[in-house]
């Protein structure tokens, strides 16, 4: 499903400083509490709901109206601003001597908040692979191996987001109640697995699956085969 999501940082008068998410018929909404005392504010709409040009704050309140129960007065913006969700990734990350991370490899819809992320497992993964080839301590085959690693990585959030986006926007209310009733009775070992995915803390680079490996592995040239530490 193709989405827009605005986004603000604002005050947010009368609210008590706490995560609120929110699904409803109309869209997703989050309001996030900042230190400052300021709040980010993001509510998806359907991309058919045309406004091209970059948001005021006015057109955010009418989204924020629409989509959170309660009235939500947003004042003195410091930022404002349209995600257009392309859904899109390439299909090498390596073209020669060319190497592509981050959004310039793929982009998502922002539900989950994990391009940043993803781009930064893809940099660091990269990073000390580029160093152990320019420094001779590795074969530069290893260059594939990042793509074999975070391009399977990045796939799999687009799918999430693209699941969770969808689910954002059922239509019926009939499957909105029963979205709302599975999601309310998941079961904690899944509520973490779910977690884990947004987190990124569920990749594993091993060829064969097994327990996830988050965080940096030991490189071990001597394996006598280019291998992986991210
Ligand atoms: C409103 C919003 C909220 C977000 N919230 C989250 C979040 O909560 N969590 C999260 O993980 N992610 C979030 N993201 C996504 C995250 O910001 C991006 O995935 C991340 O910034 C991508 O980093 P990047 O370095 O790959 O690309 P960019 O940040 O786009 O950096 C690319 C840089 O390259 C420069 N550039 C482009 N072309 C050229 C050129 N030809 N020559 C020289 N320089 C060039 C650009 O000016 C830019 O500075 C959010 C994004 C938005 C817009």
């Amino acid at each position: 499903m193709s989405a827009r999501a605005q986004s603000s940082s604002a005050c947010v008068d009368g609210v008590d400083p706490q995560l609120q998410l929110i699904w409803s018929a109309h869209g997703f909404g989050v309001l996030d509490p900042f230190r400052d005392g300021t709040f980010r504010v993001a509510v998806t709409a359907p991309a058919t709901s045309g406004q091209q040009s970059e948001p005021t704050l006015a057109d955010i309140q009418r989204q924020v109206d629409r989509v959170f129960p309660h009235r939500l007065p947003l004042r003195d913006a410091t930022w404002l601003t349209v995600l257009r969700s392309g859904h899109r990734q390439l299909l090498d990350y390596r073209h020669g001597r060319v190497l592509f991370a981050g959004d310039a490899a793929h982009t998502h819809n922002p539900a989950g908040g994990q391009g940043m992320n993803i781009g930064l497992h893809d940099a660091f993964n990269l990073g000390w692979k580029l160093a152990a080839v320019v420094t001779g301590d590795a074969p530069e085959r290893l260059l594939d191996i990042y793509h074999d690693e975070r391009h399977p990585a990045a796939a799999r959030v687009l799918a999430h987001t693209q699941r969770s986006m969808q689910l954002a926007h059922l239509r019926s209310p009939l499957s909105r109640v029963l979205r709302d009733q599975v999601v309310h009775h998941l079961p904690a070992a899944l509520r973490r697995r779910l977690l884990e995915q947004v987190a990124g803390l569920d990749v594993d680079y091993a060829p064969a699956g097994g327990r996830p490996r988050p965080g940096p592995q030991p490189f071990r040239p001597e394996r006598g085969s280019p291998t992986s530490r991210s």
